[in-house]
């Protein structure tokens, strides 16, 4: 993560408030992803389209925080199971 940082270091130059949310979403993206990995059956019912992406298709659903991205280029894949309450 460190090095990701580092990498993204001269955003700051273009615009600080850029390089912090870069920053920030990063780190986000890798406590969240380990999370999820780490609790399946919370993976699956809050952050489906990631539980959908690791055990139903691979080439869809390539979000992780947010499935904004899969929305946009069309490659979210909602196929969610009902989870039982
Ligand atoms: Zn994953």
């Amino acid at each position: 993560m460190p090095i990701a940082i580092l990498i993204h270091s001269p955003l700051w130059l273009l615009s600080p408030t850029l390089f912090l949310t870069v920053s920030i979403y990063g780190i986000l993206f890798v406590v969240i992803h380990n999370m999820l990995h780490r609790h399946p059956a919370f993976a699956k019912r809050y952050f489906w389209w990631h539980w959908n992406h690791h055990m139903r298709n691979q080439n869809k659903s390539w979000g992780v925080v947010l499935p904004l991205t899969d929305i946009i280029t069309g490659t979210l894949e909602d196929n969610r199971v009902k989870v039982k309450k």
